[in-house]
């Protein structure tokens, strides 16, 4: 019986992580739910929005779903999902972006897949605010080492970008090309600006490319350039790997050319631990209203289904929210071609007719 560690979040994160696990449990496999706090639950109950407690069970458990989780802007709170992939060295972030028939989406047949490194980067929290003792102390040693100007007055942030974790998620997206059937591996940067931070992303990237040669197609391309060529022809892309802030910006923008953020699942993933969790965030001003998307959460969960072996309930679980998107009946209000459609269903009652649908497929929907 798998083992799994359910994190609700909060926000909208407890109505989506409840309609994945009711979806998971209809696909028959019997799970063994260990349920732990993060974020404002845990903060209020235990003052920390992380509990050491949460920590250990994924770490036992190696696999997690988890709700999204509020992060205050410009509070000395840091994020809670950062720590979380920091904590338990989630090393990769996995998202990948189709199209699905009955999505309004600026493009048909979309099927690519983001891998983030999600350890380093911006995203390191190396931040120092602007007037303190310490800033001032960066910035007069910046300025005599670098010889450039910075003004006295400027909060700085800290780019480390390593070999080691660029070889690390490099070589895990050529892995992932491999053993998903993907034929390019596109490395994203900006090497030509952040020469010695992005050069070392690029120079690892084409190195550890060579290893792969003849198997999986390699190229690396600026992110700015990326960005248009995405929105322009986002076909020619399949698996891109980018260093943690690019990767955080592109996987949003992705989810834009299949349709938005309510059909965008994810993994974080690292050396044998797994939590996923679908792209999007606590949108708290939908919370408790029974009103968003389930459909990111339920597809993570299937990329869950996936990693601990159980292919058929995966995609009988993947079937059923094709078939329904597809039918654009029984969906939430984002996926009707009018916002206030009355018609429109709520986040349980969507993950209802996707168990319903799994339980009784349509006839030419049955897999063979
Ligand atoms: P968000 O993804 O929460 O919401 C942005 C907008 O996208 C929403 O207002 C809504 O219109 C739409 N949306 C999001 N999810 C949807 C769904 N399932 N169905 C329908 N529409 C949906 O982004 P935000 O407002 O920038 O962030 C809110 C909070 O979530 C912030 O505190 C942020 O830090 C946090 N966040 C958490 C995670 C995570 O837990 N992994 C990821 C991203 C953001």
């Amino acid at each position: 019986m798998p083992r799994v560690t359910f994190i609700p979040g909060d926000g909208i994160g407890p109505e989506v992580a409840w309609a994945a696990r009711h979806c998971l449990d209809a696909t028959g496999v019997r799970f063994h739910w260990e349920e732990q706090l993060a974020g404002e639950g845990a903060l209020k109950q235990f003052n920390t929005p992380l509990p050491p407690q949460t920590l250990e069970s994924v770490r036992k458990n190696r696999v997690a779903i988890k709700g999204p989780i509020t992060t205050p802007i410009g509070t000395g709170f840091r994020s809670v999902n950062v720590a979380l992939r920091r904590e338990l060295n989630l090393f990769a972030c996995v998202r990948p972006c189709r199209t699905f028939a009955g999505v309004r989406s600026p493009f048909q047949s979309v099927d690519l897949v983001i891998v983030r490194e999600n350890t380093e980067d911006l995203y390191a929290g190396i931040e120092f605010a602007a007037g303190e003792l310490a800033t001032t102390q960066l910035i007069m040693q910046l300025t005599t080492l670098s010889k450039q100007p910075i003004q006295p007055d400027a909060a700085i942030s800290i780019k480390p970008i390593s070999t080691t974790a660029s070889e690390r998620i490099v070589r895990f997206a050529f892995d992932y090309a491999l053993g998903h059937g993907r034929k390019k591996v596109t490395a994203v940067h900006k090497a030509n600006i952040m020469k010695f931070t992005d050069g070392l992303f690029m120079e690892t990237a084409r190195r550890v490319a060579k290893a792969y040669d003849g198997c999986v197609a390699f190229e690396d391309r600026l992110v700015d350039a990326t960005c248009m060529q995405l929105v322009l022809k986002p076909k020619e892309f399949d698996v891109l790997v980018l260093p943690n802030l690019y990767g955080d910006i592109l996987s949003d923008l992705c989810a834009g050319l299949v349709g938005g953020l309510g059909v965008a699942p994810g993994a974080n993933i690292g050396d044998g631990v797994a939590v996923f969790e679908a792209v999007h965030g606590s949108a708290p001003k939908y919370a408790g209203l029974n009103k968003v998307n389930p459909t990111a959460m339920i597809l993570s969960g299937v990329m869950l289904l996936r990693h601990i072996g159980e292919a058929d309930a995966a995609d009988r679980l993947e079937t059923a929210v094709e078939s329904i998107l597809r039918e654009g009946r029984s969906v939430t209000y984002d996926l009707k071609t009018e916002r206030n459609d009355p018609t429109a269903v709520g986040t349980k009652e969507m993950a209802d007719a996707i168990i319903a649908r799994m339980r009784s497929p349509r006839r030419d929907e049955t897999l063979s």
